[in-house]
């Protein structure tokens, strides 16, 4: 089978109750970008990439159709039922910018479930469930407001939350809100917080100290691990890396030197379903638990983390966040990707189970052939 035509849609996802707050940017709505690929055949597959603005991460929307455009004449021809080979020849044409590549792989591995009649989970390893746990990220708020939805949120069924801290703000404010948010929700979810590279290591002790009695885990609170590193002995909660973790070569450092519990994982930052499956291994090997997100965007993406999601063992998957409780619609009404108390339901058809209605895209912003 060979690569036939590629083509790259621009959508924009308005935050729906928005703006969305974390500590390096308030968002009221993203450009997700999907790419179709059609292969001689006729079959055609889908993938997405949705950077969460162009602060979050190196990543932006504007990166990606760049890295599209550098990639995709390059790749017509080459056969999307060997996403290994495709990974390599996407390196081969382009240095970095796996989040570009992300996609591709993405729609590759949904080819190659409906030539095969399987779902991208089972080609993945095997589904382990049929519904994945979720988590719901808290962005930055009041105490009083973040407690409030928390319990909420807790009473869905929603059996882990996140809540965003630092900004600048006083490390008090956080340190309020954590104790808030325990005395409202307690043991019945399990907690992560979550500086999105935004604290001082002066005030990550503090919060650590200061709430030695809260059971909850610190995800990226320092811009560099090498702040983390230097103060990761003295911490009394687990620490998990997010945005520090650009590729797995990253991940098999944080590994191998001990540097963290776990993982906040983003499967478009890695490269993609092949990468993520490699980074669920490495995990696996050494017992460390981790989600499997995106850093937002639609149905498709929503799928794909569900897909890879589903084939972690249960004991070490901590979520799989979508953003869809943040997103007016759907691609695909009928098979929507969406979380029901606190869990979502994998697809059930080949491929990513997802078959998005194109019209609502508009035209094509590049296309291939
Ligand atoms: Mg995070």
């Amino acid at each position: 089978m060979k690569i036939r035509e590629i083509h790259v849609y621009s959508y924009k996802l308005p935050v729906k109750n928005g703006p969305y707050r974390i500590a390096s940017s308030t968002v009221y709505a993203l450009e997700t970008t999907l790419v179709k690929i059609v292969a001689d055949n006729d079959l055609f597959g889908w993938g997405e990439t949705c950077p969460i603005g162009p602060t979050y991460q190196p990543q932006h929307s504007k990166g990606a159709l760049a890295a599209l455009e550098e990639m995709a004449p390059g790749l017509i021809g080459a056969d999307p039922l060997q996403p290994l080979a495709l990974r390599r020849r996407m390196d081969s044409l382009l240095n970095g910018h796996r989040y570009a590549k992300a996609p591709l792989d993405i729609a590759a591995y949904d080819i190659l479930g409906k030539q095969v009649n399987m779902r991208v989970a089972d080609l993945l390893g095997g589904a382990v469930t049929e519904r994945v746990p979720s988590y719901y990220a808290c962005g930055l708020g009041e105490p009083d407001e973040v407690a409030r939805i928390a319990e909420e949120r807790a009473n869905e069924g929603y059996p882990r939350m996140q809540f965003k801290v630092g900004g600048g703000r006083p490390i008090e404010v956080d340190i309020e809100m954590v104790r808030k948010v325990w005395e409202r929700v307690g043991t019945r979810v399990r907690l992560a917080v979550d500086g999105n590279r935004s604290l001082t290591t002066r005030d990550t002790l503090r919060l650590s100290r200061e709430c030695l009695d809260i059971p909850f885990i610190i995800e990226q609170p320092c811009n560099t691990i090498e702040e983390i590193k230097a103060i990761r002995s003295q911490l009394h909660h687990g620490l998990y890396l997010d945005e520090n973790c650009e590729d797995l070569n990253t991940v098999l450092r944080a590994v191998g030197d001990g540097i963290c519990d776990g993982f906040a994982m983003k499967g478009t930052r890695i490269g993609g379903l092949h990468a993520m499956a490699t980074f669920r291994d490495i995990c696996e090997t050494r017992s460390i638990p981790h989600t499997c997100d995106d850093a937002w965007g639609g149905d498709i993406i929503a799928a794909a983390s569900t897909h890879i999601g589903a084939t972690v063992h249960p004991r070490l998957l901590e979520g799989v966040w979508i953003a869809q409780p943040f997103v007016e619609g759907h691609y695909d009404p009928e098979n929507a990707v969406k979380v029901v108390d606190g869990h979502i339901s994998l697809p059930t058809g080949p491929g990513l189970g997802v078959v998005p209605d194109e019209s609502l895209f508009g035209k094509p912003v590049a296309s291939f052939s």
